[in-house]
């Protein structure tokens, strides 16, 4: 028997655990994450309103379902938790899939004003991660500013204008659903420092923002025109030349009144957050100017964009686990094939998947083959694996030091608790936002440590 633990249970992990089991009959995995709920980003990043990505959750379950795949939750590695040295004692190969978790920052004046949040902080509170501080992020905002076009600037932003009606049949966490409705942002101003043939928002996540109720699209048009690219895209890329037709159908769209106006701006980097008394009141912004090279150039003029909300949305990036190589500049663990290397050399029985392999881009089903290839190594490299005593299971060990994981019968408890809330708030399901509640919630799951039992009675 092979015992193989991945660390981390989002979809590099569960497709880890799923390669695992299709191709090797042999092999056992445990799924561990710091979290007492599985699915990662699919949980806690995902846009609640984007109920078919969502629905990718009953994928992932059928591999943590799988009779040779155990999920243990609530089990952090590293520092606080079980050292990685402790993983690879019990294990026979160790594969980490834990995601990039923290946000690049700007790096400028201001940045940490009260009023100004990391994309992250608003997404967890929003999606109810029990770390998240519910920290009244749209007290007294009537203006926002959201720095950067990707497709997560795209959600928040979404979720800044959407309205609370159509967010209730959703499972957002019922203290953001209440502060979301008793808000009162009419403004967010979209901005990103290139021009709008080089953003990284995708069309249908782009032309979604023209169907939210009683809100208007604004776009400048001699702005847009600054892209040479945007007066002509006939060399674009498909996907970079629709979304430049969707802003262009805007551009020549008659003004329309709304309740609500979302503002996609360009060619604009931001230099300061300004504030107003000892809160952020506003953006001060560069115009830039492409230098003919892809890139853009600064130009000295300024433009200032009053808001009372900023979110800072300009990328992901991977945080070192003690215990395992990180490149700093790439914000990733140094691999080759999925094999960890350190000081350049293979490091036995240890690998890597999803973004803190490869960085955080894709979407979900990019983790798959990216999982596969870390696979194909570790099972090409079983013949030479140090093997550990193969009855001795690595459980009863964690247990005998004092872990007590929230194993998938603990998880259908949460679900159910989930489930009872949202019947209680005359909604579906609603999540529990905090650790109390979930940890809790899964201490009610029947003898909670007999996943297999709890299996078969669930179903
Ligand atoms: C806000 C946001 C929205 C997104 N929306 C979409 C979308 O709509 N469509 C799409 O295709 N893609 C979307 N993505 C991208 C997608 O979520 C990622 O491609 C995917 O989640 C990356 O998978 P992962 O398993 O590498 O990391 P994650 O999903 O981050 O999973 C990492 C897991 O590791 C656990 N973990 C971390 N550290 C430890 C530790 N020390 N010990 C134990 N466990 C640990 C975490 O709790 C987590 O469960 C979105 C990303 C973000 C940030």
């Amino acid at each position: 028997m092979l015992r193989v633990a991945v660390v981390g249970s989002g979809p590099s992990g569960c497709y880890t655990a799923q390669s695992l089991v299709q191709l090797s009959p042999g092999v056992h995995v445990d799924v561990l994450d710091r979290l007492p709920c599985p699915y990662g980003l699919v949980r806690y990043g995902v846009a609640p309103d984007h109920e078919k990505i969502k629905s990718l959750q009953s994928t992932l379950r059928t591999v943590l379902e799988h009779e040779r795949v155990r999920f243990l939750g609530g089990v952090p590695v590293g520092p606080g938790g079980v050292p990685t040295a402790r993983l690879r004692e019990l294990y026979d190969a160790v594969v980490y899939c834990v995601g990039a978790a923290t946000d690049r920052r700007l790096g400028i004046p201001g940045e940490d004003l009260p009023g100004s949040w990391s994309a992250t902080e608003f997404v967890s509170w929003y999606s109810a991660h029990p770390d998240a501080a519910d920290d009244g992020f749209l007290s007294g905002a009537r203006s926002a500013v959201v720095v950067g076009v990707g497709n997560v600037a795209v959600d928040v932003t979404r979720m800044l204008v959407r309205g609370a009606a159509e967010l209730r049949g959703t499972d957002m966490p019922q203290a953001a659903l209440d502060a979301l409705a008793a808000g009162r942002v009419t403004d967010v101003h979209m901005v990103g420092r290139r021009g709008p043939s080089q953003a990284r928002f995708t069309t249908k996540e782009l032309r979604e923002l023209g169907s939210l109720p009683d809100t208007a699209v604004v776009v400048d048009p001699a702005e847009l025109a600054l892209d040479p690219a945007y007066r002509d895209p006939s060399g674009l890329p498909a996907p970079q030349r629709r979304n430049v037709e969707v802003l262009r159908g805007w551009a020549e769209e008659p003004r329309r009144e709304a309740a609500r106006r979302i503002r996609l701006r360009f060619f604009l980097r931001p230099v300061e957050l300004l504030a107003d008394g000892a809160h952020v009141g506003a953006v001060r912004f560069e115009r830039t100017a492409p230098d003919g090279h892809g890139g853009v150039t600064g130009t000295g003029r300024h433009e200032e964009i009053g808001a009372e909300l900023v979110l800072r949305s300009v990328g992901y990036r991977g945080v070192p686990l003690e215990g395992l190589p990180f490149d700093d500049v790439t914000g990733t663990v140094p691999h080759r094939a999925g094999r960890v290397l350190r000081d350049g050399a293979v490091a036995p029985g240890e690998y890597v998947a999803g973004w803190i392999k490869r960085g955080p881009t894709g979407v979900i089903g990019t983790n798959r083959p990216c999982a596969k290839e870390t696979v194909a190594s570790l099972l090409a490299d079983v013949a030479a694996m140090e093997r550990r005593e193969a009855s001795a299971d690595p459980l009863d060990a964690l247990r005998a030091e004092g872990v007590e994981p929230v194993e998938w019968a603990g998880w259908r408890a949460i679900e159910r608790a989930e489930a009872e809330l949202g019947a209680s708030l005359g909604r579906s399901v609603v999540k529990l936002p905090d650790w109390v509640s979930l940890l809790a919630a899964a201490r009610t799951a029947d003898g909670g440590a007999d996943t297999a039992a709890a299996r078969t009675a669930d179903g």
